[in-house]
């Protein structure tokens, strides 16, 4: 039976990513996806431009079709933000741009079957052995042996054993069913649907370099509009840090369905009823650290199947590289048992910070957008918090001031803001 130094467990981008960092690192590494690739993800494909700093751009570029001009598509500068499809504000995210050129104060648009494919053929390259259309089934693991991966696929059952076994496989992820991590999963729900589009058509805003959001017709959660090269993405989400989905509930998916519906209009691109096809998928939101990785440090999971989507922007491509890159260079370090410490680190503060902010905010999203989004500045800072420049951390007290510095003038005013301060506060 073949024996690797590790074994990834899913194709997405902290999977790729891993199993990249490790192969480079000299390790034998086999990268198992169940799908074959390029795959369709359910996701709106909106990332940091400062994702280059975790992708060595360089290298990337040296093999044909992986580099950056091959899978971003719209390199996004502007955020258009409305409440109830209403008030519109139009944001810059470096509204210094003239002054302080910084092509890290955007966002880059990609495909995600283009972009993680791109990923998994760099991890191939640097020498990690790409297995597709394999699917997890079990892991046995042994004291004082190595684990037992059994997957299965079309051309029928694989066996393999590993040092260390990675679990990228996602919001749904197989490895931390196999070894009973992370069993109180917080998953709230997203929704998409891509739409052929033509530039210049709909609404003068609906451009390739404007991102869209809309607070009010969502409840705890938001509804967007990404421009792509040929078509835009369009979703909504409901971002309940609870202990269910909104799968399967019907009123849930019905205001997601109305809410795209409606932003479509609004956007002078109507579409028929019922001629959408939307894709449907589980948001493992941070709700706080759970058990990623077994006591031995033999099995660590990574990215969604980690829960490292933040609570606040409900993204999760930019931490489910970091984390399959902390998780690399612990079992590269020889200290794959230091991987939850290092996730800690990494992440805890900032995103227990998202969390208290996301839960006044989309408690309140009235209240938050008249008093934030629509603040100067507001587009520049968040797009700061989006890449980590930033951290929830270290601006929660101002913005928690700020809140209760805006209560008191609504207060004066006469403005009713369901008038009680938020428990979170
Ligand atoms: C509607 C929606 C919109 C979103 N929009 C954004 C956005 O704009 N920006 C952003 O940053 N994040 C967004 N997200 C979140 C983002 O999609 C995820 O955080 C990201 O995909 C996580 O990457 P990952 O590598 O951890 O997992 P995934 O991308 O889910 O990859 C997991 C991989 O594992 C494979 N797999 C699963 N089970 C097995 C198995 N048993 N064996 C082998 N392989 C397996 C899957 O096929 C998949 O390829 C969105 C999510 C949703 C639902």
């Amino acid at each position: 039976m073949t024996h690797y130094d590790a074994i990834v467990i899913g194709a997405g981008p902290a999977g790729a990513v891993a199993a990249h960092d490790l192969a480079k690192g000299g390790l034998t590494v086999a990268l198992i996806e169940k799908h074959t690739l390029p795959r369709h993800k359910t996701c709106g494909g909106g990332i940091p431009t400062l994702t280059k700093n975790l992708l060595s751009l360089a290298e990337m570029g040296e093999v044909r079709d992986l580099s950056p001009d091959a899978f971003v598509e719209c390199h996004v500068t502007q955020m258009r933000h409305t409440y109830n499809f209403d008030d519109p504000h139009l944001g810059e995210m470096n509204p210094d741009a003239e002054a302080n050129p910084d092509d890290a104060l955007a966002l880059w648009m990609v495909q995600r079957s283009v972009f993680d494919n791109a990923l998994a053929q760099r991890a191939a390259h640097a020498g990690a052995d790409l297995r597709e259309g394999l699917a997890l089934k079990s892991l046995e693991i042994v004291k004082g042996k190595p684990v037992l991966v059994r997957a299965e696929g079309k051309n029928g059952s694989w066996e393999a054993t590993a040092d260390v076994v990675i679990g990228a496989d996602g919001a749904n992820g197989m490895t931390a069913k196999c070894v009973g991590l992370r069993k109180e999963r917080s998953l709230a729900i997203a929704i998409e649907a891509e739409i052929p589009h033509t530039w210049g058509e709909g609404h003068p805003d609906l451009r390739p370099d404007v991102a869209h959001l809309e607070f009010g017709a969502i409840k705890l959660g938001y509804a967007w509009v990404f421009p792509k090269g040929d078509h835009i993405n369009v979703g909504a989400g409901v971002f309940r840090p609870k202990r269910e989905s909104g799968r399967g509930d019907s009123n849930v998916k019905e205001q997601l369905h109305k809410a795209i519906h409606d932003y479509l209009e609004m956007l002078g691109v109507p579409q028929e009823p019922g001629s959408l096809v939307y894709h449907a998928h589980p948001l493992p939101i941070w709700d706080g650290l759970d058990k990623i990785q077994t006591r031995d440090g033999k099995v660590l999971l990574v990215g969604d199947a980690a829960g490292l989507i933040n609570p606040f922007f409900g993204d999760g491509i930019f931490h489910a590289l970091t984390s399959g890159k902390i998780a690399a260079r612990c079992v590269l370090e020889g200290d794959a048992k230091g991987y939850t410490k290092a996730i800690s680190h990494e992440f805890k503060a900032n995103f227990d910070a998202a969390l208290r902010i996301a839960k006044i905010f989309y408690q309140w999203p009235h209240f938050a957008y008249r008093h934030g989004i629509k603040r100067p500045y507001a587009t520049y800072t968040a797009t700061k918090l989006l890449s980590g420049q930033v951290k929830f951390n270290e601006v929660s007290g101002r913005i928690i001031g700020r809140i209760r510095n805006a209560m008191r003038v609504d207060k004066k005013a006469g403005v009713v803001n369901n008038d009680e301060m938020p428990d979170a506060l």
